[in-house]
């Protein structure tokens, strides 16, 4: 753990082990953090603040230039501890890495940016000024499936802004977490501005971070249920609150799409991360005219798209994170078949041979989906493409509107109208018009309803980590 710029054991001196989820081997082993632990580093976050807060914003984006560069230059070294800890292939594992190093040039390009404003007052002899300071300390829980970016997503806007921070890293990917703070710590973060806890069990810490009066904020991804949970506590003692949560992203093949390029996309979105994303598509409406040309392509992409081990060439899909996120695809297929739905392909686990340690599930395809199944309302993580067939063009928006996750959505249409009508009905924070990748550093990222409060990422990501003071001031 790094606390107060010393890399530290575990105050109870335990330690847990990391594994390969493409083969099961253990491949460290991280201190196994407890509250008091979580107590010190919100200590020196709480202690750092002042220096740092105080600190010119040029020097801050100096800091965050810097980690760009270093991130940059280790770029390879980076993607394959991701690829060995997190299992996603290399190719993935490279893209995010110059994902999350995308943020930390973005905000040290922001740090500069962060502005006051001169009111004007009904009085003659009275003047505003508006001035926007740093929250303060900020304590950060993230998630296994993007173990990199979702670090800096929340630690550049955050230091940009002037905040100190305590961050916890997902329990099966501590490893990469740790490779961030050394870049952290050789790109001259002054002792106590960063500090990293990391946990097997991650409740104790979760307690500290939504009670301890020194944390003025919480920022939280991971699951909606656990999301809703920390929000609730760290609300209740007025914390500020950011939870990027769970998605339900439909995907709308409209009668004006051309169907293969819309299957094409479906397939290359679908089994990104093996499917382990929040913004991953998991009901695919596509029209009854093209049910025929969107099946047929994605049959054909899906059956190429290669399961195993990251490091191997063509490989498409990596292993899903644990033996539980493998019974629970399997449970949401098995319901689905069992009520009607269409294996067309996959539908099954990956148990032999190569696949023997790890935990994988088949790249699968299944037609035939409808209400009743579990798919259609639970969120999948996994590697299944679900497609509905719909008839009503009128009904398809209200449809696609039909769950309390609002984080993404993908629409496939050649008509500007139609474009611009499902932009501005779909009630979800990010809208892919004909693409499949409406992210960047410099594009707002966040949800609504139980996918979340907050956005991550542009000029909207540093505002979360930023007060707003008034000043009047009698002439
Ligand atoms: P996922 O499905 O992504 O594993 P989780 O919400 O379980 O979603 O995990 C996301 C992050 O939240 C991880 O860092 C995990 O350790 C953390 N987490 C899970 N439960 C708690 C809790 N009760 N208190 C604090 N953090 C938690």
């Amino acid at each position: 753990m790094f606390i107060s710029g010393e890399w530290r054991d575990a105050r109870s001196g335990g330690s847990f082990e990391v594994e390969d989820p493409a083969t099961g081997e253990v491949i460290a082993s991280v201190p196994d953090g407890g509250a008091d632990d979580a107590r010190a580093a919100v200590a020196a976050a709480h202690d750092a603040f002042k220096g740092w807060s105080t600190s010119t914003a040029a020097a801050r984006a100096d800091l965050l230039y810097r980690a760009w560069q270093l991130m940059t230059d280790r770029s390879e070294a980076l993607a394959e501890l991701m690829t060995r800890e997190q299992g996603k292939p290399l190719k993935a594992s490279r893209a995010e890495v110059k994902y999350a190093a995308d943020f930390l040039r973005f905000y040290a390009e922001e740090a500069t940016r962060v502005t006051g404003e001169w009111l004007p007052s009904a009085r003659p002899d009275q003047r505003f000024l508006v001035l926007r300071q740093p929250v303060g300390v900020v304590a950060m829980i993230t998630p296994w499936n993007y173990p990199v970016s979702m670090l800096t997503r929340k630690m550049a806007p955050a230091l940009a802004a002037g905040c100190t921070l305590v961050l916890k890293a997902a329990e099966a990917t501590p490893l990469c977490a740790r490779a961030v703070f050394e870049i952290f710590e050789e790109a001259g973060t002054p002792p106590g501005v960063v500090n990293l806890v990391t946990a097997l069990d991650p409740k104790p810490i979760g307690e500290v971070f939504t009670t301890d009066p020194h944390v003025a904020k919480l920022t939280f991804t991971g699951s909606t249920a656990v999301g809703r949970h920390l929000a609730g506590v760290a609300a209740g003692n007025l914390k500020r609150v950011s939870v990027e949560l769970g998605g339900h992203a439909p995907f709308v093949v409209f009668p004006d799409a051309d169907p293969v390029r819309a299957a094409k996309g479906a397939a290359a979105l679908k089994f990104l991360n093996a499917g382990q994303a929040c913004i991953s598509p998991n009901r695919m409406y596509v029209h009854e005219q093209h049910e025929d040309a969107f099946v047929t392509t994605m049959v054909e992409r899906v059956s190429k798209v290669r399961a195993g081990n990251g490091f191997d060439d063509g490989v498409g899909v990596g292993p899903l994170v644990d033996e539980a996120a493998v019974a629970k695809v399997a449970d949401q297929v098995d319901d689905a078949v069992g009520r009607g739905a269409d294996p067309l392909v996959g539908g099954h686990r990956l148990g032999d041979g190569e696949f023997t340690r790890g935990h994988f599930y088949a790249p699968t395809l299944l037609a035939g989906v409808g209400d009743g199944m579990k798919i259609y309302r639970e969120e999948t993580f996994g590697p299944v493409a679900p497609v509905i067939t719909y008839g009503d063009v009128d009904e398809v928006i209200d449809l696609a509107n039909d769950t309390n996750y609002g984080l993404a959505a993908y629409v496939y249409t050649r008509d500007f109208s139609t474009a611009i009508r499902a932009f501005e009905g779909l009630r979800f924070g990010i809208i892919g018009v004909n693409d499949v990748n409406p992210t960047a550093a410099s594009a707002p990222f966040g949800g609504m309803g139980d996918s979340g409060i907050g956005r991550e990422g542009s000029h909207d990501g540093i505002e979360e980590y930023l007060e707003t003071k008034l000043g009047g001031f009698a002439l």
